[in-house]
Formats: structure tokens, sequence, C-alpha cells
């Protein structure tokens, strides 16, 4: 969705933006004055992790649950482990960092980066036109991703790499559609707010 049309928590409404207008998340890498959202930028990242910082909006997560926004193939797993009452356990480290819920709502919907699977995000540069086209096209329920609530994280810091893996889930929503989550972003910002 054109990032307009989504509200934005405030915490992201502070984030410098580019020559469009988006809000770039913490852990964006700038070659200049161009954010290179397919890429995860070492140093930010491992800030974000030793301060517990938001990757979305580099602000504190209070303790309690994180978010984040998993892929088709992590939405799957997650979804068939619920669905036969086992837990779900990430075993794979990512190289996605947590966030706040309302940023991960946000995010799900206006930064398709962030709904891909982990593989793709790497240290070399992806084909965004085609990945804009796939996060448009989801049509299966649950096909793009999900955003996920998690009881608890890990990370490392590596010479190379920081390294996340998300334990206990605590609230799974799918999404199958690019405005899926609009309606539980905005109730989550009006509980923020304290309406
Ligand atoms: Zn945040």
């Amino acid at each position: 969705m054109r990032f307009d049309t989504v509200p934005m928590p405030p915490t992201v409404d502070s984030r410098p933006r580019d020559t469009r207008g988006y809000p770039v998340p913490a852990i964006t890498p700038w070659q200049g004055d161009e954010p290179q959202f397919a890429l995860t930028d070492y140093g930010r990242s491992a800030d974000c992790a030793r301060g517990r910082l938001c990757s979305v909006c580099n602000t504190l997560m209070p303790r309690g649950p994180v978010w984040r926004v998993v892929g088709a193939a992590e939405s799957d797993a997650i979804g068939a482990a619920l669905a036969a009452g086992r837990p779900y356990r990430n075993l794979a480290p990512t190289l996605e960092g947590p966030g706040h819920r309302a940023c991960m709502l946000y995010a799900s919907m206006v930064c398709p980066y962030l709904a891909r699977p982990n593989a793709r995000r790497g240290l070399s540069a992806d084909r965004p036109d085609e990945m804009t086209e796939h996060v448009v096209r989801g049509a299966v329920r649950g096909a793009m991703g999900a955003v996920v609530g998690f009881g608890d994280y890990e990370y490392a810091v590596t010479d190379s790499q920081v390294l996340f893996r998300f334990l206990d889930v605590v609230e799974f929503l799918p999404h199958d559609t690019a405005d899926a989550h609009l309606d539980e972003l905005k109730a989550e910002l009006d509980r923020l707010a304290g309406n």
C-alpha cells in the first residue's frame, strides 16, 4: 500500500524519509541520500540488538513480547505448528530484528521487503520490482506472510552479521492482502494513545 494511506505510528513518523517520503527503517543502510531498503545494516542492527531498540523506529521496546513480519514459508510453518497444538520454535536464526507491534503492523503493509522470506535479505541486492509485484499479488490465505508476536528473542553479534532467534509465538496474524492489518493497526495506535 502507499505509505500515506496507512496511519503511521508516531515513532515511525519521526524517521528520516526517502525522496518519495517513505519513512526509512532503523536498520536500513544509506548510500549517500539513498536508503538501501533491500539490505540490513550491520552496525545499525547491532545497535538495535544491544539496546533493545525497534528495528523499524529505533526506539526502546518495553519488556515483554516483540513482533516481526515473517514471510510465507515461516508463516506456513507457524500456522501448521499452532494448528497441530505444538510449539513453534524458529531454530534458524534470521537477520531480521524485532520491533513494536504497531511498527510491524505498519511495516507489513508498507515495507514489502519486510514481508519476504529470510533468504532474500543477505548482503546482495534484490530485485525490488519483482518482489513488490509478488507482495501485491498474494491471494491465498496467509500466503504473503504474517505479523507474529514472540514471547522472547535472543541475538548474537558475530564479526559479519547480527542474528536473531525468536521463541514462543504469542500472536499470529497472517495476511493475504496488502491492507490486511489496517484495522488492527488503527486499534493499536488508539490503544497506545490511550483512547
Ligand atoms: Zn517501533
